[in-house]
């Protein structure tokens, strides 16, 4: 299974600033000669491929990206400042294309890696340049070339870094659309799910990750019934497996237990990812009685799990949960890298 995420975007470079005509006008030098500067140049909007991002997510939320123009030159000779360049950073693997005619400008590769998507436009000469033996008065400068505009698709292929493991109802879809930007598909019945949904999980900094909601995973799923075969081999790519567990179950450590075995059965070593427990719904429990009842039913959980209580309606414990999974998300990448 292949994910990829598309962003458009409106890149434009800046225009090069005109050339100036000028001519030295200095005390004991009435008639001097031209001397007017060069514009500056248009900035120009670039990729640049950054190792430590992920997704798409900045693009997606600034999609208009307006480089300035360059500065008119002057008179002595001093040329105009450039535009500056805008950098956008993008994780390695992006490719960038053509928003009309689809055509490949390029792929990042490697950290550092630069694609130009709208080169600013050259500054106009000053007209020193054009001072000749036959003008020595050049009245003409040449005008700043114009920068360009287009619309830019970004692809990138996801990989999810946190899948989601639990029965039917645990709220799982719930948990993906509360945390990100993706919008799944919820319903109030069981299989609702019926193909991964991505999320893109963004924090207020460059920091984001991949969250993956699959299909339901059911009793028997290690033999290939249901969905739940096609949901496995899916969670074998993941870095961090969320057990997401209802807290309006009878048992919830007895259900953790439960979906630890289905795991089990199907590929022993998904038990040596990391993996944390996201009690859910805990709105349901009510907030005078949440305290004693997460002590109590944390008990039936074995000790070697972290379990946080959330509820993503409710929007409690989202950030300290969105917090503990980037840990094992990051010491994840690190280890990759
Ligand atoms: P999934 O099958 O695991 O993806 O579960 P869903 O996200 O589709 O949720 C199943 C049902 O539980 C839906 O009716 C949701 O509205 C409900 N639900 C999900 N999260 C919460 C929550 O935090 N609080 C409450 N009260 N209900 C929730
Ligand atoms: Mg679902």
């Amino acid at each position: 299974m292949k994910f990829v995420d598309y962003v458009t975007v409106t890149v434009r470079s800046g225009r090069g600033g005109a050339g100036s005509v000028h001519f030295r006008r200095e005390k004991y030098e009435p008639n001097g000669g031209p001397d007017g500067g060069d514009g500056g140049a248009g900035g120009s909007v670039l990729l640049e491929g950054d190792s430590q991002l992920y997704t798409l997510l900045d693009l997606r939320y600034n999609r208009h990206h307006f480089a300035k123009a360059g500065e008119p030159g002057a008179g002595a000779g001093k040329s105009g400042k450039a535009g500056v360049d805008i950098v956008l950073r993008v994780p390695l693997g992006t490719i960038a294309k053509d928003g009309e005619s689809g055509e490949i400008l390029g792929e990042i590769v490697e950290d550092g890696d630069r694609i130009v998507l709208a080169q600013g436009g050259r500054g106009g000469q000053g007209n020193t340049h054009f001072k000749s033996s036959t003008n020595q008065a050049p009245r003409y400068a040449q005008p700043g070339e114009a920068g360009e505009e287009r619309e830019v698709t970004m692809e990138l292929k996801l990989l999810a870094d946190v899948g989601l493991v639990g029965f039917p109802n645990a709220g799982k879809s719930t948990l993906v659309s509360s945390l990100s930007a993706a919008k799944p598909k919820i319903a109030d019945y069981p299989f609702t799910t019926l193909e991964p949904n991505l999320g893109m999980v963004g924090f207020d900094d460059w920091r984001s990750f991949v969250i993956a909601d699959i299909p339901g995973l059911i009793e028997g799923a290690s033999e290939g019934r249901g969905l739940g075969h096609q949901f496995l081999k899916h969670v074998e790519r993941n870095a961090v497996l969320l057990f997401c567990v209802a807290a309006d179950v009878e048992d919830p450590g007895a259900r953790y237990a439960t979906l630890v075995e289905e795991l089990e059965a199907f590929s022993p070593h998904l038990l040596h990812k990391p993996r944390m427990v996201a009690l859910t719904k805990m709105d349901i429990v009510g907030p005078e009685l949440a305290d004693a009842w997460v002590r109590d039913v944390l008990e039936g959980f074995p000790d070697d799990v972290e379990v946080v209580p959330i509820s993503a309606v409710a929007r409690q414990g989202l950030d300290r949960l969105k917090e503990r999974l980037w840990t094992f998300v990051d010491a994840e990448r690190k280890a990759d890298a």
